[in-house]
C-alpha cells in the first residue's frame, strides 16, 4: 500500500513569512500536516514535542546557525528518523557540505522550483516509510524471538531475561518468588499412542491452563519439549502450593479431545523460591533447585508437587 501525503508531518521552519508561505502552498495542495516554527528555538521545541517525519529548514535564522539547529535536531534522542531538507539561499558549495555533514539528508537552493519541492519531499517521505517498515519488522522479529512458536508463551530466552529482572527487584523490595517447573507425565507415550500433532494440540491447551491460572503479573513460559516454568510473586509459600496444587488438579481432570479421541494428562511440579524476609538466591539456582524438586515428585510417582528442600530453610 503506498503512504499517504496526510501519514506524514512536516516541520517547516523559516523565519521569513514569504518563504514560509512558498513552502507551505504546494504541501497544502498534496495535504501533507504542518507545522511552522519562526525561530531556532521554537523549531527545537516543536520538533521534541512532535517529532515530525520530515523537517524543511531555512539555513540562515536570527537566533541559531543552520548548522546548530541541524545538529541539535539530528542529536535529539528519538525512535524514528526524521528527514531533513535544508533551504540555501546560495549557491555556495561549502554551505551545502556543511549542511550535509550537520545531518541534513538533502537540500534545495532558494528560490526553488514548486515542482522540485514537491519531488524532494517525496523522496523523503519514501526514505521515512523505509525507516518506518523497518521498524515494525525489528519489532515483529524482537517479539518473535521472545515467544514459542507453538504455544505462544514466552521461550526459555524471554523467560531467564524476564525472571533475572523480576529476581533482583524481589530482593530489593523483599517480596517473595517462586519458581515452578513442570513437566507432563509419559508424554512421550501420547505422541506414540496418539501422535505428534495430537501432542502438539495437548502442549497447546496444557499452556492455556497454566497461563489461565497465572496473575497477569507473574510468569509463564515454555522452556523447551513438554517442560513449562512459571515464576509466582508476592505469594507465601502455602499460597504458592496451593495454586500449584489447583493448576495440577486441574490437568489431572481435564479431558483433552483430538481427532475423536480423548487423552488424558498429568504433571508433575518443583518449586522453589524465598520469602521477602529469606535471602535470595538467582534465578539459575532457583531452577536447578526447582528441578531437583521436579525429579524427586517423578521419582515419587509422579502427578504430585513437590517443594525444594532448600526453600523451606
Ligand atoms: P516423564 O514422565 O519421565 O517426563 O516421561 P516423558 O515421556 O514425558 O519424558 P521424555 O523426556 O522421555 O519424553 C518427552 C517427550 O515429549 C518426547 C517427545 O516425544 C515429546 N515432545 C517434546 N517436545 C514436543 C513437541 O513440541 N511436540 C510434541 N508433540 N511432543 C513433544
Ligand atoms: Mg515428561
Ligand atoms: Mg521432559
Amino acid at each position: 500500500m503506498n503512504p499517504k501525503c496526510n501519514d506524514f508531518q512536516v516541520l517547516v521552519i523559516d523565519d521569513s513569512p514569504v518563504s514560509r508561505k512558498l513552502v507551505e502552498l504546494p504541501l497544502a495542495q498534496k495535504q501533507y500536516k504542518m507545522i511552522f516554527a519562526k525561530t531556532g528555538e521554537e523549531a527545537i521545541r516543536l520538533f521534541e514535542e512532535h517529532r515530525p517525519d520530515l523537517v524543511i529548514m531555512d539555513w540562515v535564522m536570527p537566533d541559531l546557525s543552520g548548522e546548530e539547529l541541524c545538529r541539535r535536531i539530528r542529536s535529539s534522542p528519538q525512535d524514528a528518523y526524521s528527514y531533513i531538507i535544508v533551504l540555501t539561499g546560495s549557491t555556495d558549495k561549502d554551505c551545502l557540505v556543511e549542511a550535509l555533514e550537520a545531518g541534513a539528508d538533502d537540500h534545495l537552493t532558494k528560490p526553488f522550483h514548486r515542482g522540485e519541492l514537491l519531488a524532494r519531499v517525496a523522496v523523503g517521505m519514501r526514505t521515512i516509510e523505509l525507516h518506518r517498515q523497518l521498524r515494525m519488522k525489528t519489532k515483529l522479529m524482537e517479539r518473535l524471538a521472545l515467544t514459542d512458536a507453538l504455544t505462544g508463551l514466552p521461550n526459555r530466552h524471554a523467560i531467564e531475561t524476564w525472571a533475572a529482572g523480576q529476581l533482583s527487584g524481589a530482593a530489593r523490595h523483599k517480596f517473595s518468588c517462586w519458581v515452578v517447573v513442570a513437566d507432563l507425565d509419559h508424554f512421550k507415550q501420547v505422541n506414540d499412542t496418539f501422535g505428534h500433532d495430537a501432542g502438539d494440540a495437548v502442549l497447546q491447551k496444557v499452556s492455556k491452563i497454566l497461563k489461565a491460572n497465572t496473575r497477569a503479573s507473574d510468569l509463564c513460559g515454555r522452556l523447551g519439549g513438554e517442560e513449562f516454568l512459571m515464576v509466582l510473586t508476592y505469594a507465601a509459600k502455602d499460597e504458592a502450593l496451593a495454586v500449584i496444587e489447583r493448576i495440577r488438579r486441574e490437568l489431572d481432570k481435564t479431558a483433552f479431545t483430538f481427532g475423536g479421541c480423548t487423552i488424558r494428562v498429568t504433571a508433575s511440579f518443583g518449586l522453589a523460591g524465598f520469602e521477602g524476609h529469606q535471602k535470595p538466591s538467582i534465578f539459575s539456582k532457583l531452577q536447578a533447585l526447582a528441578d531437583e524438586a521436579l525429579y524427586a515428585a517423578k521419582r515419587a510417582g509422579r502427578n504430585r508437587v513437590e517443594l525444594a528442600a532448600a526453600a523451606t530453610l
